[in-house]
């Protein structure tokens, strides 16, 4: 489609259209393949020695599940409040979560580091650059770790296996694959919305004889390099696979391309590249911040990046950028006598979308020299559609000899054999396979934490959350009393900056836990017409991040898949946008009432 035709808003609809349809699957959630069985090793960790160790039996005040920047922030808010009896439990074999999974050649955060890396000032961290690595930001959470004193408490490569209220005592028993039978007045959980790494159901998968691995459990063993991009020698003589090509295979594939002997790339759907512009943070700079800066920061992204008004852009990036288009759009049409009627402000995203989308088509052009390569690598559907992507080596690295696109017009790879994998009746000889095929979202919340939660009178999450998550403030569930949901579903739900959900929900955990331990209450919990209260605002919500059926199939979607209640409130928000639920959730707890929980 030529740059004229691009204007033509129907035309571009209609290959929108074409272009999703043909990556419609019957299957749609259910093609990928969980790393059970004989794929359960695509789950082991490549980075620690499991030690053994004597099974606990103990007691603590406050349990976390999950060392990610979930525990880490509740943990730092714990001990700032003055509750230091906290121990989190993770899987791993330290602080990290995602960033200590990921530690894929050019892992990166997408999302600013000013305003990504939580507690900067409380640590005195400044970061080295705006847009961090993932060495950077493993070690911001490690420093929060020891900031805060959570190493002394904490047991590593321990995955829970399921967590079971015991009313007569008032206390949650956390069972372990250690055998431990620990018990805690209070737990919370942050196991990660994109946490359990999903395999790609090719047919054959299982028959391959090479090497392979998945890109959170990144093999450095075989590939030679390190995660802060080294150079990966032991490839220079073989021939490499990768499979998929979102946020993650985005990053990685620049350091394949330059290393491998061969690369081929099995593209389904390309993904939208905007321009990365990275610098580094200037010291000087940095010293001229004002106590408090931080705060200050993330109300400014947050509200730019969810369409408010701010006299100045601190952040300035490509996730501010769409939403500023959008809302520069809106108000220029209401001066020109137009409304906020839905068909305006609709008429306003689309328009903003697609001239965002034809640069971005268009630098794919200016950066790759073979045109049917470059024609390959255009993404043809809204930028939300899929995960934005910022960088400006990828589309570069197609300009490598070694490197080689090879796109299966949306159909996906054929068949995997022993020594390689087909695409249009062409077989690609292989020593390595590596699978950037992402992460399951919208399976059963027990299956991706990998543990059961039985509340009071033996009945489990799963079954709570039959017909969809139910929750107040996406935290507090009724029938299970003093436990904690981490996470940005039914809250902020902020996806363009996670970690401000996080730090939140820290304070939030904090100043109830604080208040239960001074009135002595044994059990609060989210009353059942309170939880009933905060769905029905939920489902109030006009821009509910429920996913687009017409957009093209993806995780943000349910694979283009039937988008129902139950998918609705798993992803939904606060009606009136992250900042206006940041406010109010912050006026919730400093009252000292918490209304909707009950302390007793
Ligand atoms: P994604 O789910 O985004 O991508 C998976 C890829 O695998 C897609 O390209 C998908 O194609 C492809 N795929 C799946 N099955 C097949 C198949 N059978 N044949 C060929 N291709 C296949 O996973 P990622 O790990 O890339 O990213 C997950 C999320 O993690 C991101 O969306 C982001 O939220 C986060 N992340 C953030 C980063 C950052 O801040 N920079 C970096 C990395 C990840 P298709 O698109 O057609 O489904």
């Amino acid at each position: 489609m030529s740059a004229a035709e691009q204007t033509d808003p129907a035309a571009l609809r209609a290959k929108y259209r074409a272009e999703r349809d043909k990556r419609l699957r019957s299957e749609g959630n259910q093609q990928y393949i969980e790393p059970t069985g004989r794929f359960a090793h695509f789950l082991d960790d490549p980075y620690t020695v499991r030690v053994e160790r004597e099974p606990l039996f103990d007691d603590v005040t406050v349990a976390f599940i999950g060392g990610g920047f979930s525990g880490l922030c509740t943990g730092a808010r714990l001990k700032q409040a003055g509750i230091d009896d906290v121990r989190i439990i993770e899987g791993g074999g330290d602080f990290g979560g995602a960033w200590y999974w990921n530690r894929y050649p050019g892992a990166m955060c997408d999302t600013a580091a000013m305003v990504y890396l939580p507690l900067l000032e409380e640590t005195g961290h400044m970061p080295s650059m705006k847009y961090v690595f993932a060495p950077e930001i493993h070690g911001q959470a490690r420093r929060i770790a020891t900031t805060f004193g959570l190493y002394d408490n904490a047991v590593f490569s321990t995955r829970v296996t399921l967590l079971e209220w015991d009313d007569q005592t008032s206390r949650w028993v956390i069972h372990t694959d250690r055998g431990d039978r620990m018990r805690a007045r209070f737990v919370a959980m942050g196991t990660g919305p994109l946490h359990r790494p999903k395999l790609p159901g090719i047919p054959g998968i299982e028959t391959f004889i090479g090497h392979a691995f998945h890109t959170s459990r990144w093999d450095y063993e075989y590939t030679g390099g390190d995660p802060a991009g080294g150079r990966m020698a032991r490839l220079a003589e073989k021939q490499v696979g990768i499979i998929g090509t979102g946020a993650t295979a985005v990053q990685c594939i620049p350091h394949l391309a330059r290393d491998a002997k061969e690369l081929y790339v099995f593209q389904r759907t390309p993904s939208s590249i905007d321009v990365r512009n990275n610098h580094p943070i200037d010291p000087e700079w940095f010293a001229t911040l004002q106590p408090g800066w931080q705060q200050r920061w993330l109300v400014n992204f947050a509200t730019l990046q969810s369409g408010g008004f701010a006299d100045e852009d601190l952040v300035k990036d490509g996730w501010t950028d769409i939403a500023k288009r959008i809302r520069d759009r809106v108000v220029a049409n209401l001066a020109n006598g137009g409304d906020l009627s839905p068909e305006s402000l609709l008429r306003a995203y689309e328009e903003s979308d697609d001239e965002k989308m034809t640069e971005i088509r268009a630098r794919v052009d200016e950066i790759v020299c073979d045109p049917a390569t470059a024609e390959a690598l255009k993404p043809w559907y809204r930028q939300l559609c899929k995960r934005p992507c910022f960088h400006d080596e990828y589309l570069q690295a197609y300009n490598e000899p070694g490197c080689h696109l090879v796109d299966t017009d949306g159909k996906g790879v054929e068949r995997i054999d022993e020594t390689g994998a087909w695409v249009n009746g062409v077989h690609y000889e292989l020593d390595c396979l590596i699978l950037a095929s992402g992460f399951e979202v919208g399976t059963a919340a027990a299956r991706r934490a990998g543990f059961e939660t039985t509340g009071r009178g033996g009945e489990t999450l799963t079954q709570h959350w039959a017909e969809g998550m139910r929750s107040l403030h996406g935290m507090n569930v009724h029938g299970f009393p003093n436990l904690f949901i981490v996470g940005p579903s039914q809250g902020a739900n902020l996806i363009s900056n996670i970690t401000q959900n996080l730090t939140e929900a820290g304070s939030t955990i904090a100043a109830i836990v604080g208040h239960a331990l001074a009135v002595g209450a044994d059990q609060v919990e989210a009353t059942a017409a309170a939880e009933r209260g905060w769905i029905e605002l939920l489902e109030t919500n006009p821009r509910s991040f429920g996913g687009n059926p017409d957009c093209t199939p993806g995780y943000y979607n349910n694979e283009g898949g039937p988008i129902g209640r139950k998918e609705r409130l798993g992803a939904s928000g606060y009606p009136d946008g992250p900042v206006a639920y940041f406010d109010y959730i912050a006026r919730w707890r400093s009252t000292g009432e918490f209304t909707g929980l009950e302390f007793c």
